[in-house]
């Protein structure tokens, strides 16, 4: 699976809320994935990833708030020390995105300018 650095955050704390139908659908298979392989093998990628192929902000291959979601992934690569290109065990990968972000500071740094913001901030993982 390929993800891009923020979608670590996303897929924890995915409530089934999403973009539109197809977006929260395919979301859905990919975090029950996830919960029940944690040995999964993702690959860090820049740009739209398997999240985004079924994105209706994606246009062309990319994102139209790009600006926006290339911060967090940068924000995200500095927290958990993970690099573009790295491959990583989806359980490791989650649970550095927990300790680094989640837990600490950062969460509201790399997140707050999302439109998911108060969900995510109100939902337990
Ligand atoms: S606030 Fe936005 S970027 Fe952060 S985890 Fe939630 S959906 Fe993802
Ligand atoms: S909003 Fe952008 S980064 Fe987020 S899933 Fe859609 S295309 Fe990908």
């Amino acid at each position: 699976m390929k993800l891009r650095p923020h979608h670590a955050l996303c897929v924890q704390k995915f409530t089934g809320h999403g973009y539109d139908e197809n977006f929260t659908r395919h979301m859905t298979e990919t975090v029950q994935v996830l919960k029940e392989h944690p040995d999964e093998k993702v690959d860090i990628i820049s740009g739209c990833d398997d999240l985004c192929a079924h994105c209706p902000n994606n246009e062309n291959g990319a994102c139209t708030t790009l600006q926006k979601v290339a911060e967090m992934d940068r924000a995200v690569l500095s927290s958990t020390g993970l690099r573009i290109g790295e491959a990583v065990a989806w359980g490791r990968l989650a649970a550095l995105a927990r300790e680094t972000v989640f837990e600490t500071a950062e969460f509201e740094a790399v997140c707050k300018n999302c439109e998911w913001y108060a969900l995510c901030k109100n939902t337990n993982i």
